[in-house]
């Protein structure tokens, strides 16, 4: 097989494999099952929260997006932080909130309840903080238990959910009601 590329094409398979390396190498040095890893790819490259499971292991990683605006410069970027519970364990949940949720397994946005507090840990958590001003995304260990709060806390349930298989069934957009409100 030949393949062709313009001299740009050949750039950009170069750093994008160069990428790869750099991935592969950071996941060794910090001695994370690979496997584990996957859900952090997944959210890197496509956003959002994922969880994985095979017979040895369940990983989770929660997405949370934190924004540092400079006021006087009137710009700011957005730091993407994602946190990988290796075989999560959950400490504890508080609350109720009732939402509408779309899963990327589902075709419509259900409504479901989830707790606004969650309490995790794990048999290994790192963070991964990704930073646009920096064009950085670097990786710490660290220990649990974590608390979560609002979004990240929504997301950890759903995903739990994912990987105990007991997804809950909820009510569809199409189950609410219209209503035209007259007041002044
Ligand atoms: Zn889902």
């Amino acid at each position: 097989m030949v393949i062709i590329l313009d001299y740009s094409e050949y750039l950009k398979l170069k750093k994008q494999l160069t990428f790869n390396l750099a991935e592969e190498k950071a996941i060794k040095e910090l001695n994370i099952q690979p496997d584990a890893f996957l859900p952090v790819l997944f959210s890197l490259k496509f956003g959002g929260d994922w969880s994985f499971k095979t017979s040895q292991l369940e990983a989770l990683a929660v997405k949370e997006k934190i924004t540092r605006f400079n006021e006087e410069l009137s710009e700011g970027y957005t730091v993407e932080r994602v946190t990988l519970f290796v075989n999560p364990e959950l400490k504890g949940t508080e609350g109720r909130v009732l939402r509408l949720e779309k899963c990327g397994t589902k075709k419509e946005r259900e409504l479901v309840e989830r707790p606004f507090r969650v309490e995790l840990d794990a048999e290994d958590i790192v963070v991964v903080n990704l930073n646009p001003g920096s064009m950085q995304i670097t990786l710490k260990r660290t220990r649990g238990p974590l608390k979560f709060e609002g979004s990240a806390a929504y997301g950890i349930s759903h995903e739990i959910e994912h990987l105990e298989g007991c997804e809950t069934l909820g009510k569809y957009l199409w189950e609410f009601e219209y209503r035209v409100d007259r007041s002044n």
